[in-house]
Parts: C-alpha cells; sequence; structure tokens
C-alpha cells in the first residue's frame, strides 16, 4: 500500500520545529518526506491523506511498559493479580490500547507471565493481535524470588552459577530484556529504597552471561550503589535512579551513549495525588516514598537532562490509579515537573525511545527509510504536549505502515 500524509505539520522527531510538508509510505517504511507540497508524489500514490494541516508525528514509545498490570483505561481493577487465562486475556487488551493511545513501541520493565509478552510480542508481530512494537520481558527478578514467588537464585547459598543459569534459561524462552531489581523500594519494605540487592560480582556474573544470551537488561535502581552497579555493568535502561548522588550522576554522564534512564515518575504522581479511592490515602503514599520520590526526581532529572543524559517518559502505568492508556501524561509531567519544553518531551518520547528500542535508524523519526510509525494529531504537541493525552486528538495511528485507527468513511 501507498499512501501520502499532505498538507500536514510535519513533526519528524529530530526536535527541528514542525514544518509544512507531505509524508510518503510505501509498505511497512517512510519512503519520502518534502517540505513543500510537490504534485510529483500524487501521481504514484494510492490513497492521499489530507491532514488539514493538522501534525505528524512519529508514534511514541512507552520505555516502562507493564502490558500485564491489570487496569487499563475504561477497565480499572484493584488487584494486580488475575487468574493466568484471564490475566493473558487483559494483557493482550492492554497492548490494543497502549497503541490506541498512540504508542507504537513499548519496552517492557517486567511481567506478570512468565512467557506473556513473547506470546504476546509474537502475535503482534505477526499481525494477528493489535499492540506496540515490544521488547519483552518476563518476571521482574529479585535476588530470592521472582514475582510468581518461585524460589531464585540468591535464596540459600548465592551461587554464581546458578545466575549464569538463571540467565540462560530466561533468553532460550525468548525474552528481549530481563530487568533486575538491583535496589529495593520504600514500596517493597520501609527504607527499602536505600538496600542494594546484589553484589558487584554477582552483577558481573548476570551482565557477562546476558551479553552472551543477547538480551538487555533492565533494571529497577534507586539506591546510589545499584545505579553505579547498573552503569559498570552496562544494563541498558535504569529505571527510577531517585538516590542519584554526584559520584553515579558523572558515571551516568559518562556512559550517557550506552544508556538510558526513565524515571517512571507518571506513577509516582499518580500514587502521590490520585490514589485515595483505591486505597492509597496520603500517609500510605507517604509510606510508599511517593512524594519523597517525587522530590527527589525534581532534583537529578534536570540536572541529568542538562548533561546530556537521555532521559525517557514512561511511567509505570498499568495501576489502578494509573491505567494503561494514560500513559501519555507522562509528557505533562517532565513538562511541569523536569523542565522540559515540550519540544524536549517529544524528542524524548519518539526519537530517544527509538534508540533505547534498539532501533534509532528505524523508530522514532519521520525520515525516508524508517518504519511508518506515524501519528495525525489535532493541534500541535510539539508546543502543547497535553493534546496527546485525549485519545480523539489523534485521529490516524498507523503502525508498520497499516492503519491502526482512522477516521470512518462518512
Ligand atoms: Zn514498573
Amino acid at each position: 500500500m501507498t499512501v501520502l500524509f499532505k498538507n500536514a505539520k510535519v513533526f519528524d522527531g529530530s526536535g527541528r520545529a514542525p514544518f509544512d510538508g507531505e509524508v510518503l509510505v510505501s509498505g511497512n517504511r517512510i519512503v519520502a518526506v518534502s517540505d513543500t507540497a510537490s504534485d510529483s508524489h500524487d501521481s504514484g500514490a494510492v490513497e492521499v491523506i489530507d491532514c488539514g494541516q493538522r501534525t505528524l508525528m512519529p508514534g511514541m514509545v512507552e520505555s516502562h511498559a507493564h502490558l500485564s498490570w491489570p487496569s487499563s483505561i475504561g477497565r480499572v481493577m484493584n488487584t494486580m493479580s488475575l487468574p493466568p487465562e484471564e490475566h493473558l486475556l487483559v494483557t493482550a487488551r492492554n497492548a490494543r490500547i497502549t497503541l490506541d493511545a498512540g504508542f507504537t513501541s513499548a519496552f517492557s520493565a517486567g511481567a506478570h507471565g512468565r512467557r506473556f509478552e513473547i506470546a504476546l510480542r509474537d502475535e503482534i508481530d505477526g499481525g494477528w493481535t493489535p499492540g506496540p512494537r515490544l521488547r519483552a520481558s518476563t518476571l521482574e527478578i529479585a535476588p530470592s524470588h521472582d514475582q510468581a514467588g518461585t524460589p531464585g537464585v540468591g535464596s540459600g547459598q548465592r551461587d554464581l552459577q546458578a545466575f549464569r543459569a538463571q540467565i540462560r534459561a530466561i533468553a532460550e524462552s525468548g525474552v528481549d530484556s530481563i530487568k533486575f531489581q538491583l535496589s529495593g523500594d520504600e514500596a517493597f519494605a520501609a527504607g527499602g529504597s536505600q538496600v542494594v540487592n546484589y553484589t558487584d560480582s554477582e552483577v558481573a556474573v548476570i551482565a557477562e552471561e546476558a551479553r552472551r544470551a543477547g538480551v538487555m537488561l533492565a533494571c529497577h535502581a534507586q539506591a546510589a550503589e545499584s545505579i553505579k552497579l547498573a552503569v559498570t555493568h552496562g544494563f541498558r535502561i535504569l529505571y527510577h535512579c531517585i538516590h542519584t548522588d554526584s559520584e553515579a550522576m558523572d558515571l551516568l554522564e559518562a556512559n550517557k551513549d550506552q544508556l538510558f534512564v526513565a524515571p517512571a515518575v507518571g506513577m509516582l504522581w499518580a500514587r502521590t495525588y490520585e490514589g485515595e479511592e483505591f486505597g492509597i490515602t496520603a500517609e500510605v503514599a507517604r509510606r510508599m516514598g511517593a512524594p519523597l520520590g517525587i522530590e527527589r526526581m525534581q532534583e537529578v532529572i534536570p540536572e541529568m537532562h542538562k548533561r546530556g543524559i537521555r532521559v525517557l517518559p514512561g511511567g509505570d502505568y498499568g495501576f489502578p490509579y494509573c491505567p494503561i492508556g494514560r500513559n501519555a501524561r507522562d509528557l505533562e509531567h517532565f513538562v511541569n515537573l523536569f523542565g522540559y519544553t515540550p519540544t524536549e518531551a517529544l524528542v524524548a518520547a519518539t526519537k530517544l525511545g527509538g534508540e533505547l528500542m534498539g532501533k534509532g535508524e528505524l523508530i522514532g523519526q519521520i525520515r525516508p527509510g524508517y518504519l511508518a510509525d506515524l501519528l495525525v494529531v489535532n493541534g500541535d504537541p510539539a508546543t502543547n504536549e497535553r493534546v496527546l493525552q485525549e485519545h480523539h486528538n489523534l485521529t490516524h495511528i498507523m503502525k508498520d505502515g497499516a492503519f491502526h485507527k482512522r477516521p470512518s468513511p462518512t
């Protein structure tokens, strides 16, 4: 299929201000981008979409996706666990909701089912079920257990060979990424955010085996020492990073071309201010460290931004107070809490997100040769990122050259 998007304000993901232009898509690729209207493209185009001066932008990337966290817009559930059959179906639905929200790619931060995301990714890639391009993960790993409660390496003697075997087995199951809880969290136990779960030699072995198996490493890292471990051993994405100290900050900066940080502020914000009806009173939120986490992020994230560290929106959506589908709200938090311009937040959600996926030359920008993951948006998100939160503003959603959403013919 060949599609010409004409009469658009093109936000190409690079940070360049939106320009009047046209974008030609053939098959699943963008084949031409012009910043002047040219009739030459019209001739061969099978279909012409007149954007009517609306914004044409790359699909967004969710950097901290939990497609199997149950709650989504329109279906909030005040639980995290479901019977496996229901849970898998809910997870598949959540993939569709994520795409409905304009997120054409998602990097998983952990799943509630061992193979949920592997199966889901393959169904999505096969075109059998709608959803974002997915970097699939599995149960999050902590030293003494996985999230299913299965005893893991580290309970009892912490045998380095067992770490290797665990990584190999997970890699063979087909995941793209494995998430370790390198630190605890106040929400797990009081004082948890300062607890480091692994030693340097353990993380070294984990990293070596992951590299060998070709899987990416992601981590929950709040304590400064856990951040340093992750950077030193080549983790791809570090979540939260609230207790980044000056040494950790310098390390992050020195390795900024190899790593990404995603604070996942959306969930903390909702937990602090919008959790009441789900039992998260102000006191509970405080005990879970949510307001403190936001405070700390407001100190460290602007500094990371200043130093050119790639910080990404992606907000841990899927809890009842921050359901999946609300993902674009993270961009507003970046603007309001961290001092990003709307354009900078948008670049982080597109171009930098593509780089996180490991496909910076294919995803996250509107350039010839890139995959045709595109949104047509009412309004100008490069100056007002909030327009992306209203799904009705996304008039067209194209993924891989195919329309997931478009206005029905009148
Ligand atoms: Zn998470």
